[in-house]
């Protein structure tokens, strides 16, 4: 589907440090240990490719990676550091802001959400935030395996409730476990298709 490797380009802390806009671009959002470094290995079939995004010091960047020859595939880092200072936060949430509302080839951004958890009020301003810049996103559920069908059911209709509410929101949920490797293909065509 998506043809040579991918690599990471850049961490970015700044709009200047942006790579230029000249592939299709998705990024994907998502609380600390929602399981983000872990599908985007699955995603770009790289063990240790998002790693850099966990490390100290490159989690308050915006990574950039190639997926494929036209796509970049951006992480953005992990939401809800209860310890962050505020100074950080502030300056992390301006760039965000920045990112989104400025960005003329983001196509779709992903919000990950653990199946165990459903969707968070963490969630919730970044899909707002979403809304607000005009990007669709659509939810990817993470860790799905970590549930029984039944419990699955319960939080997945909790999530399409609060979709309900956000104009941003493309209706259908992605569900992933990138464990058993569920759900990769599907969002692997989902961003190849974009245009
Ligand atoms: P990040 O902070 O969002 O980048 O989260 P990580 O990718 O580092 O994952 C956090 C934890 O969840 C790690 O221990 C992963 O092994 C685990 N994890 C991630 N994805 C899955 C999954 O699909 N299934 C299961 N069972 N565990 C997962």
């Amino acid at each position: 589907l998506f043809a040579g490797q991918s690599e990471f380009v850049k961490g970015v802390v700044a709009m200047s440090g942006l790579p230029p806009a000249d592939r299709i671009e998705v990024c994907f959002a998502g609380r600390s240990n929602v399981g983000k470094s872990t599908l985007i290995n699955a995603l770009t079939g790289r063990k240790g490719l998002a790693r850099a995004s966990n490390t100290p010091g490159r989690t308050q960047e915006i990574n950039f990676f190639t997926i494929g020859l036209e796509h970049y595939l951006v992480d953005l880092p992990g939401y809800g550091y209860a310890n962050a200072p505020l100074p950080v936060v502030e300056k992390w949430q301006r760039l965000l802001k920045q990112y989104l509302s400025g960005r003329q080839t983001l196509r779709r951004a992903f919000v990950l959400i653990d199946t165990r958890h459903g969707v968070k009020s963490v969630d919730e301003e970044i899909m707002s935030l979403l809304d607000s810049a005009a990007v669709t996103f659509q939810v990817v559920m993470t860790k799905a395996d970590k549930l029984p069908e039944k419990e699955r059911e319960k939080v997945l209709a909790q999530v399409r409730e609060k979709l309900s509410a956000h104009p941003a929101a493309y209706p259908e949920l992605v569900l992933t476990s990138s464990e058993k490797g569920d759900g990769i293909a599907t969002l692997r065509a989902i961003i190849a298709n974009l245009t």
